[in-house]
């Protein structure tokens, strides 16, 4: 089994969720005492907000380049960051690295072709939603055509995940909110919703949902147990 370098702590609500599923993926896999070998190197999600906010994505790069390297040198064989937004860094992580990074929207992308559909409503934060690293790649690299909610709609959810989400909070209100918007993707002629956030799968899952959701903690992590078992 391979080493799964996990970073983590952006925020930390998810990292715990894909430490459980890479746990339970490979237990299912191998069964009995089997747990998933995996190194976590968390960050302080404090530091790394003002930088996403503040456009600052050169300091932002440095931080996740040092937070990577450390995972390689903590023995991982490939990385894994546990977040949609900070892939905005992804290709210059992995250019200073020499162990690969498992892209979380190439694996997106993967299972929402295998589902046989192309067109998919995103959800996200304002980055995920609006910047191309994200929906760009499903576009060009993968050939799906991509929805986004409304501006205003995009601000509501993008707050959720900041002020609510990624500080553990749960609201009644909110995952209605998330419900109209999914609907009105889906209005749009989106035939599944990605769940392009890590924590949003602790607001809304599939049953709140008229078409399939893909959820990228779960996509990611399932993604990450087939490499950690698969032949190198
Ligand atoms: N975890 C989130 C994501 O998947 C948002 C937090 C962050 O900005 O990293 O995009």
């Amino acid at each position: 089994m391979k080493t799964i370098g996990l970073i983590g702590g952006m925020s930390w609500e998810s990292s715990l969720v894909y430490y459980r599923l890479v746990n339970e993926g490979v237990k299912a896999r191998l069964g009995g005492l089997h747990s998933a070998k995996c190194v976590m190197y968390s960050v302080d999600f404090a530091e790394i907000e003002p930088l996403q906010h503040g456009g600052k994505w050169t300091e932002a790069t440095e931080e996740m380049i040092e937070a990577a390297r450390h995972v390689q040198d903590g023995g991982a064989d490939f990385v894994v960051l546990c977040t949609n937004t900070m892939h905005k860094t992804a290709d210059e992580v992995q250019k200073q690295i020499s162990i690969p990074l498992l892209h979380i929207a190439d694996a997106t992308a993967q299972a929402v072709k295998a589902h046989g559909l192309g067109t998919v409503g995103l959800l996200g934060t304002r980055f995920t939603m609006e910047d191309d690293f994200y929906k760009g790649r499903l576009t060009e690299k993968h050939g799906l055509e991509v929805i986004v909610p409304t501006e205003e709609e995009r601000e509501a959810v993008h707050q959720i995940i900041y002020d609510e989400l990624c500080l553990g909070e749960i609201a009644q209100e909110s995952k209605e909110r998330y419900k109209r918007i999914m609907e009105s993707l889906v209005d749009q002629r989106a035939q599944g919703i990605v769940l392009g956030c890590t924590e949003i799968g602790l607001l809304v899952s599939q049953e709140d949902s008229s078409v399939p959701v893909f959820d990228t903690t779960k996509i990611h992590a399932k993604a990450a147990v087939e490499w950690a078992l698969r032949k190198w």
